[in-house]
């Protein structure tokens, strides 16, 4: 039989991680990894933490060492896009314009940054961060201090930018048209708490507010809120979400619903094609409905979780949803959703002022999700409750000197 080539559209987290797993799964065939960014496949969240912070070295981020690819006979094509794929010949071809036919075919395209479409949004000046140079040009930009930095959007990318921006001696302003930060995610009680601590860092929250535009000559000077006020500005960070790369899979008629539809063993409505990583919005089992999860562990499982799927094995991906984040003092850990609407009721246990506690999300007296606040190692007790679907005891819950491994 000829050897089978396995391709890989995209070389972050997601497509290095499912490359590594064929080849410990024994794959002997072709991989090709292929990936439009010019550094080897990194990791990104030190880049709104550690490296934008000069505290981590950019070599740290890698997912591998740089002969790790050659050593494995993984064939890395950075700077290289999959441009299309011609389904009915098995065959993708790349901005190279090369052919490449494939036997089975991993589309880890991952997302990028939602754009401000508002005037004065080409101005200089104006930050997203998705890539090691964002990261690296927003250093600069923010590393000597005093400057006046104004932060749009409440959401993990913004407030972990404010604090880095806050922690280099600048003035910070957070906009964001929500009642509190993080509120799609978390809901009004925690993102009041991740307001409390930004106040407390002497960072500037206006709420309920949106941008409407930017001022400037060339250099963005002033943000104009959708209030009509406007903020001095030298620098702004942009971070009200992203947006799934889907367009190659649409394209190829692939089932496209925000996110490539695929199965719980992460297979497309094309059954020699796979989506993983925050491109995919996938069937959760455990969760009974589809969910697109935008965070670093999804992309760190769900990567190799695809490539057994492609190797035949019966894979059934049911991960609980699992994010961390660092802001100033403050490091948590969050399992599972807890989206406004999703839960009617937050449990506290510990030192919540301290901030030192676990917050447990409810519904129907059924812990949805769970967030650890400079706590740690209980996130297989929180995900275990998670995961049982019975109700609890909330005065139990709440109470510390109760083990969680209890209240299974
Ligand atoms: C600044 C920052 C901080 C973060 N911090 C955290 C955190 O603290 N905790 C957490 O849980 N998550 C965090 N995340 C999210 C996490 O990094 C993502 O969930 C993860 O990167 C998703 O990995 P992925 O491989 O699915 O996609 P991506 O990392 O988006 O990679 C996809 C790659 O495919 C490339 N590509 C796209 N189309 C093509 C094509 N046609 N051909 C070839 N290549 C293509 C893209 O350029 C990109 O290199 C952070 C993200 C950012 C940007």
């Amino acid at each position: 039989m000829p050897e089978e080539t396995f391709v890989i559209a995209g070389a972050s987290l997601a497509g290095a991680k499912a490359a590594e797993t064929l080849r410990e799964e024994g794959f002997g065939g072709r991989v090709l990894l292929v990936g439009d960014e010019i550094e080897r496949p990194y990791e990104r969240p030190p880049l709104s933490k550690g490296f934008l912070l000069d505290k981590e070295a950019r070599e740290k981020a890698h997912v591998h060492e740089a002969d790790w690819y050659d050593k494995h006979d993984v064939e890395l094509r950075v700077g290289t896009s999959v441009a299309s794929i011609d389904r009915d010949a098995h065959q993708v071809r790349l901005s190279t314009k090369e052919p490449v036919s494939y036997d089975k075919l991993l589309l880890a395209t991952g997302s990028s940054p939602r754009r401000l479409d508002v005037p004065g949004s080409k101005l200089q000046g104006i930050h997203y961060l998705r890539t090691m140079g964002d990261s690296a040009t927003l250093k600069q930009a923010l590393a000597h201090g005093g400057r006046r930095v104004v932060v749009a959007g409440a959401g993990w990318i913004g407030l972990e930018t404010a604090a880095a921006a806050r922690e280099y001696g600048n003035d910070v302003t957070i906009i964001d048209p929500e009642p509190a930060p993080l509120h799609a995610a978390v809901g009004p009680e925690l993102g009041g708490m991740f307001a409390g601590l930004h106040r407390a860092h002497g960072v500037i929250l206006r709420l309920d507010e949106g941008v409407a535009g930017f001022w400037g000559a060339g250099q963005v000077s002033a943000v104009v809120t959708s209030g009509g006020a406007e903020v001095p500005a030298d620098v702004v960070i942009v971070g009200i979400g992203v947006r799934p790369n889907s367009a190659l899979a649409e394209e190829a008629g692939l089932e496209v619903s925000d996110g490539i539809l695929v199965d719980q063993s992460l297979r497309t409505s094309d059954p020699d094609i796979y989506a993983a990583g925050d491109v995919a919005n996938a069937y959760n089992p455990l969760l009974g409905r589809r969910i697109r999860v935008e965070h670093w562990a999804n992309a760190l499982n769900g990567g190799p979780a695809a490539a057994r799927a492609m190797l035949g094995q019966d894979v059934v991906y049911d991960r609980i949803p699992y994010f961390f984040s660092d802001q100033f003092d403050l490091g948590m850990e969050m399992s599972g959703a807890a989206a406004p609407g999703e839960y009617d009721e937050v449990v506290y246990r510990g030192d919540v002022p301290g901030r030192e506690f676990i917050a447990f999300w409810l519904s129907a007296g059924r812990v949805v999700a769970g967030m650890n606040v400079n706590v740690w190692d209980v996130t297989g007790d929180v995900q275990a409750l998670i995961r049982s679907g019975r109700p609890v005891d909330a005065a139990r819950l709440a109470d510390p000197g109760v083990p969680l491994a209890e209240l299974l």
